[in-house]
């Protein structure tokens, strides 16, 4: 989608539809943004006090005039408490307004608000446009993403400076939608190999961008052996993709962004029951954010380094198939009791981690991935739990989540919770017990880190909706992607 600014009201082009904002209002909605040639149409709703311009409450009025064919009214809320947030949710409602009735061209109108600089306002109004202006629908027979989605707005009160961030957005916003796009896709048609091949893609597309995949013989001569062990019940060869961004290739400075890439997750030979197996495809939702991350760095061109790395395999039941009880050795050299086939993320992030530490540099490493149940029941879809071992990296990770509305919450890794992993015969277990599982598998994957600052990012909740929410559409909603390009601009300013 194309962002265009226009300073006045009065110097607004032809468009599908206008959007005119308001603030609610005890007796009556107060408009937030003036649009005087159609002070008349508005006035009637208004003074009628039927709109009260509550918080994404929408009302559609038809014009004769020569420049816009609709208006909508388009509530904001109580100005007072008026956060970036909101507008991203207010202008989500007038998004889905326009689902499946061809409207191409918007003129949007940008609210002053006190609580909110002008750029604070263009940021979440686009933002708010760009995110529910997603449609996935290539598993329909009468696919054709055009008739539902916008495809001009012209940002209006504002500058050539809405433009620019409007374009900033769009930017960051492909690698959003990559990532939903992969995490979308049928199990079966996104394997460990079509992440490698859109890693590829990538680095085709960008000068900035290169690529190193490890194939099946590549990572069995690495040794990583819980890669392999994962992946051996699956007819499909695991890869472990490397991806990486120079924004600053004179800097030391590089932050790692390891992605859990299950493509499915059948749970192994512990099966996982009926009904908790449908959603499986959206395993690999952190690596997908990972692989998002790298379009968008480039996209904006962020002036810092970033690396992806995504273990990539499927988790399926087979011949050869992982058995429980039996012991394997990960690339860091431990060895590991494996008591629950369904426990493989752990494993395949402590192989990736191990290696990202030993041979990229990482100035950090952060990792991303639908590791627990636990996570989902203490905190649902609302936040991503964060564990940490590094008070500043944490801070900095949940300022950014604050901003781009991705928000998280810090959990805890007290070495105690470590306790429930002590195996009999092997280094670790790569299971605990339940109390507490969400910290344990934290500590799993510490335990493969030497020294390097390190944040785990679990995403279970918060990656794949059931239902529609907000500016998301159910399934995929590319968490994480905003957060860690606001992160890294954090730390290259
Ligand atoms: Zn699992």
């Amino acid at each position: 989608m194309v962002f265009k600014s226009v300073d006045k009201a009065e110097n607004r082009l032809k468009s599908d539809i206008i959007v005119v904002p308001f603030w609610q209002g005890k007796a009556a909605a107060r408009q937030a943004a003036s649009v005087r040639d159609l002070k008349s149409v508005i006035d009637v709703p208004i003074s009628s006090k039927d709109y009260k311009g509550k918080e994404g409450q929408t009302l559609l009025i038809y014009l004769k005039g020569k420049k816009d064919k609709r208006l909508l009214l388009l509530g904001l809320g109580d100005e007072k408490t008026c956060t970036v947030e909101r507008l991203r949710r207010s202008y989500a409602a007038f998004v889905k307004r326009c689902d499946q009735k061809k409207w191409k061209i918007a003129n949007v109108l940008l609210p002053t608000c006190s609580q909110l600089s002008e750029e604070e306002v263009c940021y979440g109004v686009c933002e708010g446009i760009s995110l529910t202006n997603y449609v996935y629908d290539q598993m329909k027979s009468d696919r054709d993403p055009s008739k539902y989605s916008l495809g001009k707005v012209y940002l209006v009160g504002i500058g050539k400076e809405g433009e620019k961030i409007g374009k900033r957005v769009d930017e960051i916003m492909s690698g959003v939608n990559l990532c939903r796009d992969l995490v979308n896709g049928n199990a079966d048609d996104v394997i460990p190999e079509t992440l490698a091949k859109t890693a590829r893609e990538l680095a085709a597309k960008y000068p900035s961008v290169k690529a190193t995949i490890f194939d099946q013989k590549r990572i069995e001569k690495e040794k990583m052996g819980l890669i392999l062990a994962v992946n051996q019940g699956s007819a499909c060869e695991p890869r472990f993709i490397i991806l990486e961004y120079l924004g600053n290739p004179k800097s030391k400075e590089r932050t790692v962004v390891v992605g859990k890439g299950v493509t499915f997750d059948t749970g192994g030979l512990i099966i996982k029951p009926k009904g908790g197996m449908e959603d499986q495809r959206g395993d690999m939702s952190g690596g997908a954010t990972a692989i998002g991350l790298i379009q968008a760095a480039a996209a904006t061109g962020l002036k810092t380094n970033v690396t992806c790395v995504v273990p990539s395999v499927e988790n399926a039941i087979g011949s050869r198939s992982m058995k429980p009880g039996d012991v394997f050795w990960s690339y860091a050299g431990k060895s590991v009791e494996m008591l629950n086939t369904d426990a493989e993320g752990r494993l395949i992030l402590a192989d990736a981690v191990a290696y990202a530490e030993k041979h990229l540099s990482p100035t950090r490493i952060i990792d991303l991935a639908t590791l627990t149940g636990g996570v989902i029941v203490a905190l649902g879809d609302e936040r991503a739990g964060l564990f940490s071992d590094d008070d500043e990296l944490a801070e900095k990770l949940k300022v950014a989540g604050d901003k781009t509305g991705e928000l998280l919450w810090r959990m805890p890794i007290d070495p105690e919770y470590k306790d429930a992993l002590r195996s009999e015969i092997a280094d670790i277990k790569n299971i605990g017990n339940r109390s507490g599982q969400s910290s344990q598998a934290a500590l799993f994957i510490k335990e493969f880190i030497k020294k390097t600052p390190w944040t785990h990012l679990d995403i279970a909740g918060t990656a794949y909706l059931e239902k529609p929410r907000r500016y998301h559409q159910s399934t995929a909603t590319g968490f994480g992607v905003r957060l860690l390009v606001e992160l890294l601009t954090q730390i290259d300013a």
